[in-house]
């Protein structure tokens, strides 16, 4: 156990002062943030908020949401949402206590929220006193042949732009909230899949309005950030033109090799063992980045979008990577020496990347800073 003090705590004492690359996780909850911070996270990298959605209640409104038949019946489903999706996000700032958190929006397509059984779409058009023709007209409607490559991400509130203030308003108020209570939060709002800078900017824009004027009205001081994931390999190609739009970017390494090997990230069984075998390719690339493609689109990616970030607004683009591979040696390795700021990997592997990334450190001549 990590957490706990001896030799194995002497270690991670060490690691820390040697590693260069700051170490957050992927945490979807309070516990799960707080197992973190015991294991050393220094922040969260991905909140998915997708899994908010399915308790008892939510997915009720969830569903509503989807099968409304205007924007003013989104907009009430949506209401009945943001008390619940605010709650998840007071547990996690207080359960990191000031340290940023990055709250991704939306990602999923929406008909993941809907039963696709004739049993289940007779239960929605029950709970929700509709026709059931109703709910299988919408699930027809909202079938996709490549459901990864379909209507999810920042298509949604591009769309839909309705879901994205709900989310934005739950963010800020929580956060507002906690601050008022007296703690410190650094919220980050994370818009995933952009492939196109007016993606961005018009959620960015449309995000920062409604933050702005939520903190203007409520007397206290919030500081946050707005930036984006970096997992369509277009947007490491264009990341100086992102860049200029976005605070801080995270690369999203599961879709990115998923839409740069043109592999499923779901469906690679088949096929990868014997690619490994016949050594087509010398490792699986959901499992490291360090291998030719995905590793020079990131590599190009931090550099683009450091030097737009800097020609537009004179600072420094924050990085970081919150794809699985954040807790892999190897990948945490290249991380390093692509220049992040960052990985976040899941709780349990937060110790693996404190270790991994000392060694990077000092695998290139970096010291143990004794007085850090
Ligand atoms: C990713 O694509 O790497 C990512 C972190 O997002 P998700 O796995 O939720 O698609
Ligand atoms: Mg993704």
């Amino acid at each position: 156990d990590p957490s706990v003090s001896g030799d194995f705590a002497t270690l991670m004492g060490w690691a820390d002062k040697a590693r260069k690359l700051k170490v957050r996780t992927n945490a979807d909850t309070p516990a799960d943030a707080a197992k973190a911070r015991e294991f050393g996270a220094e922040g969260i990298g991905l909140c998915r908020t997708e899994h908010m959605f399915f308790g008892d209640e939510r997915i009720v409104a969830m569903r509503k949401m989807i099968l409304a038949d205007d924007v003013e019946g989104r907009k009430a489903a949506l209401a009945q949402l943001e008390p619940f999706q605010k709650k998840d996000f007071v547990g996690i700032f207080e359960a990191m206590d000031g340290l940023p958190v990055t709250i991704r929006l939306l990602d999923p397509p929406l008909h993941e929220f809907l039963p696709h059984d004739e049993k289940g779409q007779e239960t929605v058009a029950k709970e929700l006193g509709i026709p059931v023709q109703k709910v299988k007209d919408r699930v027809e409607q909202l079938h996709e042949f490549n459901p990864m490559l379909g209507f999810r991400g920042c298509r949604l509130p591009i769309v839909y732009p309705e879901i994205g203030d709900m989310q934005v308003r739950a963010i800020i108020s929580a956060a507002i909230d906690v601050k008022k209570a007296g703690k410190s939060v650094l919220p980050e709002i994370m818009i995933p899949l952009i492939g196109t800078v007016a993606e961005l900017k018009i959620l960015k824009e449309r995000a920062i309005k409604l933050a702005d004027e939520l903190i203007a009205a409520s007397g206290v001081k919030v500081e946050y950030l707005v930036g984006t994931m970096i997992e369509i390999p277009r947007a490491a190609l264009v990341a100086d033109k992102v860049a200029e739009e976005a605070q801080f970017f995270s690369f999203g390494t599961n879709d990115l090799t998923q839409m740069t090997f043109g592999f499923s990230r779901d469906d690679i069984k088949s096929f990868m063992g014997t690619y490994l075998k016949e050594k087509i390719l010398p490792v699986d690339p959901f499992q490291s980045i360090d291998v030719e493609g995905v590793g020079q689109l990131i590599e190009m990616g931090v550099k683009k979008g450091r030097e737009g970030r800097k020609a537009k607004h004179g600072e420094h683009l924050k990085v970081g990577i919150c794809g699985e591979h954040g807790g892999d040696p190897d990948s945490v390795a290249f991380c390093h020496k692509v220049g992040m700021d960052y990985v976040s990997c899941s709780p349990f592997r937060v110790p693996i990347a404190r270790l991994a990334a000392a060694q990077a450190s000092l695998a290139e001549g970096g010291k143990i800073a004794r007085d850090k």
